[in-house]
């Protein structure tokens, strides 16, 4: 067991560690709290500011400028001027582009203690994870800044009067509109790609979590990116939406929930058709076949599903169990669960933190007791952790039935669904049965039942006999309504240029 355990959280906890992990900051002070506009601090246009929360304890960290509206414009034009042809940034020698991110990334490998220590304060996350986040981040930026100098066009032979070149451009001002579930992860996914093919960027992280969006600016400006080519401005969804109905802004990028993101759709085509890739909500299926090594089966699907709290878009969050071996699944689950280490984040051996804010912690709660009354069995969990932040207890469901809300909604907490099945006819469409479509998993030793299994199944990802294993090599994104567009990879750098073909008139010899 102890060596499934150290495998699994190997792939899954400490997954992209190429560095040890350090100490935490247990106080670490909050140096940027205003909005990031052309490599400077500005108080908001309104004279607003917001809180932002430490969910262990609910007390207030500090104050955040609010930037709304006429702040998202200014940083709008800041990106622009920063685009324009001819900029220092648009004639920047590609290469340049990419040392610029790779400094950036070893600013943050620096500071990368207090990076984590911030994360773990504004987002509860334990500090392990918050720490994994920062290296998976590091990673991310230097993946990235390798592709700046080597992505080019092609020569296309044509019709012998004409010369055919395409070049592959920026796509120009892109707004990036973040969540709160991995905060610093998240951010890197967008600048990353964003900036290594040249474009010029507004960020505007989740109001529950500004923090270490705010102490990159600050990195980015030592880094030496010129103005206006990094802009992070943190407020609510208003602040979102106005980067979305800025005309000058060319793309948005953003990651949410499926909510958001279908507004956002349909705004984006009523202002300037701009470029959209958005990565939403999931339902996720895992399905663990008879044939399995059930011990690393039960030690995946459970992190696969608890992992930073249960507020993953990926989690595992249905997991199908072939009848034979339902009932020991359960128990195995359950004795799991038991053992999972719920507290103090900055403690090093804990395993969970607190969910974000009160609202998440009431909505998990609900759907928790509606889980319940639809005729679920609770066999673990199922209340508040403590009566201090916004901890809840690691809850297991049996006896799911794909009709329950606990098998429909995004739950975004710390609660598992596991569900019988009785055949592989079955499964692939009851693991379909979902408007969701962003990743899945299937555990078996028979790869004749994994190939036909995967084919079928209609997600983003499919996981064979491991669990949310996110690189920044491999491209990550939905089908449905998890959304379209792809992070990370080759394919990541795609959503970020536009194909430009040049045809030019070749003289003749006799003409
Ligand atoms: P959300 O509202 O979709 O927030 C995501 C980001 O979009 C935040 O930066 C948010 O700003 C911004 N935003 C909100 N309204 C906007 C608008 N009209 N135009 C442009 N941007 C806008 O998600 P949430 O309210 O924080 O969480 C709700 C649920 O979404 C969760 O319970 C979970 O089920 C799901 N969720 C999914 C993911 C994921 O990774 N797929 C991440 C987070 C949440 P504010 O911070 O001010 O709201
Ligand atoms: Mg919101």
């Amino acid at each position: 067991m102890l060596r499934v355990v150290k495998n699994v959280l190997n792939h899954v906890q400490k997954c992209n560690y190429s560095l040890a992990v350090p100490k935490p900051h247990q106080n670490p002070n909050v140096l940027y709290s205003g909005i990031f506009i052309n490599n400077e601090w500005h108080k908001s246009k309104s004279g607003k500011t917001f809180q932002t929360i430490n969910p262990s304890t609910g007390q207030v960290i500090t104050e955040i400028q609010q930037g709304s509206k006429e702040d998202i414009n200014l940083a709008v034009d800041a990106a622009n001027e920063a685009f324009k042809f001819g900029s220092e940034w648009r004639t920047m020698d590609a290469s340049e582009r990419g040392r610029l991110l790779y400094k950036l990334a070893d600013l943050m490998e620096r500071d990368g203690a207090y990076l984590a220590s911030l994360e773990t304060l504004d987002n509860g996350k334990p500090f392990t994870q918050a720490w994994s986040d920062v290296v998976g981040s590091i990673n991310g930026i230097r993946y990235m800044a390798g592709w700046a100098d080597k992505v080019h066009g092609k020569t296309i032979p044509m019709n012998g009067k004409y010369l055919a070149q395409t070049r592959l451009e920026p796509v120009g001002v892109c707004g990036q509109i973040i969540p709160w579930n991995f905060p610093l992860l998240m951010l890197s996914w967008k600048i990353g790609p964003a900036l290594s093919m040249g474009n010029t960027v507004i960020l505007k992280p989740a109001e529950q979590t500004p923090l270490t969006a705010l102490y990159i600016a600050e990195l980015s400006k030592e880094a030496g990116f010129p103005p206006g080519v990094l802009n992070i401005v943190p407020g609510f969804g208003d602040a979102g939406q106005a980067l979305v109905e800025n005309p000058k802004v060319d793309k948005i990028a953003f990651t949410g929930s499926t909510e958001v993101g279908k507004h956002i759709q349909s705004l984006s085509g009523k202002y300037n058709l701009k470029r959209t890739t958005l990565e939403l909500g999931g339902k996720s299926p895992n399905i663990i076949l008879a044939d399995v090594d059930i011990e690393r089966a039960v030690e995946y699907s459970h992190h696969g599903v608890f992992y930073n709290s249960g507020q993953v878009c990926c989690a595992g969050t249905r997991t199908f169990i072939e009848d034979k071996i339902y009932d020991e699944f359960v128990e195995r689950s359950v004795e799991r669960a038991k053992k999972r280490i719920v507290g103090d984040p900055f403690d090093l051996k804990t395993e969970q933190g607190p969910q974000v804010n009160e609202e998440q912690l009431e909505k998990v709660l609900g759907l928790i007791k509606e889980g319940v009354k639809q005729g679920a069995k609770l066999v673990h969990g199922g209340k508040r952790h403590g009566d201090t932040g916004y901890f809840i207890q690691p809850t297991v469901f049996a006896d799911v039935e794909d009709h329950h809300i606990i098998a429909k909604e995004e739950i975004f907490g710390p609660v598992q669904q596991l569900i019988r099945f009785k055949d592989m006819d079955e499964i692939i469409e009851r693991a379909n049965n979902t408007n969701y479509g962003l990743a899945s998993a299937i555990f078996s030793n028979d790869i004749n039942k994994i190939n036909y299994i995967s084919q079928g199944l209609r997600a983003g990802v499919v996981w064979v006999n491991c669990y949310n294993v996110l690189e920044v090599q491999t491209p990550f994104g939905g089908y449905k309504e998890s959304g379209f567009g792809r992070e990370m990879g080759e394919y990541g750098l795609q959503q970020y240029t536009e194909v430009k073909c040049i045809i030019t008139a070749v003289p003749q010899k006799n003409s």
